[in-house]
């Protein structure tokens, strides 16, 4: 089952990769993505620094919870430490999408959380979207910093970087990082409109609620 599990769990990442990158959530080759391999303690994630529309089956890299690489013929992202800081400490985490969109660029140079204040983005990330504190790319202190600021959410924005958004699947990590990005830009023109007006504590929750519980097709 194990290298079966391995080519799946591989073709979705690359496929998630090519779709950020045609949605133009990250330029270039920058931003990663990875994912639980299912039933096993390993996670799948992108190679560095290769072209989304490049990555072969072989090039996504298996590592494991002690951070040991043990499948692919390439280097692993620069983050492959924070990808595994957020699967060790967020057990209702099963896949990683880290963007460099445009908006959420903008309040990570800026330094400014994303307010709770679109129903949309409090449903599927449980409230606001915080800065974690600054520290370089690659850094092992970066992925602690993270999931910190990622307490009780399902996104963080990393201080002059870009978003990090945590799912339980791809294609909710995928969905997170595009409401993520449409309400940093709405929040930016709210700005400009007079200010956000944050919804309370009770309707965020409410809401949160009847994401997880309610919402859609069950
Ligand atoms: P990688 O290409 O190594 O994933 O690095 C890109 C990036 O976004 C670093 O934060
Ligand atoms: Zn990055």
């Amino acid at each position: 089952m194990t290298i079966d599990n391995y080519e799946s769990i591989r073709k979705q990442v690359i496929k998630a990769g090519i779709e950020m990158a045609e949605t133009k959530l990250t330029l270039g080759t920058w931003g990663n993505i990875s994912a639980r391999v299912p039933e096993e303690d390993c996670f799948a994630i992108t190679p560095s620094g290769v072209d989304y529309n490049d990555i072969k089956v072989d090039g996504v890299v298996i590592i494991n919870m002690e951070g040991r690489v043990f499948a692919g013929n390439m280097k692993p992202s620069i983050e492959w430490p924070m990808h595994l800081e957020i699967y060790k400490n967020r057990k209702d985490v099963n896949a990683v999408v880290h963007t460099h969109s445009a908006y959420c660029t903008a309040m990570a140079i800026a330094r400014k959380p994303i307010p709770a204040a679109a129903e949309d983005m409090v449903q599927i990330v449980g409230g606001n979207v915080r800065v974690s504190k600054y520290f370089p790319p690659g850094s092992p202190e970066l992925g602690k910093a993270a999931v910190e600021a990622l307490e009780g959410r399902n996104a963080v924005i990393l201080a002059n970087h870009g978003c990090l958004a945590a799912g339980r699947d791809l294609k909710e990590a995928m969905k997170i990082a595009q409401i993520v990005e449409k309400s940093a830009k709405a929040t930016i023109f709210a700005q400009i409109l007079g200010g956000v007006v944050e919804l309370s504590k009770n309707e965020i929750d409410a809401m949160r609620d009847f994401y997880l519980n309610q919402y859609g097709q069950r």
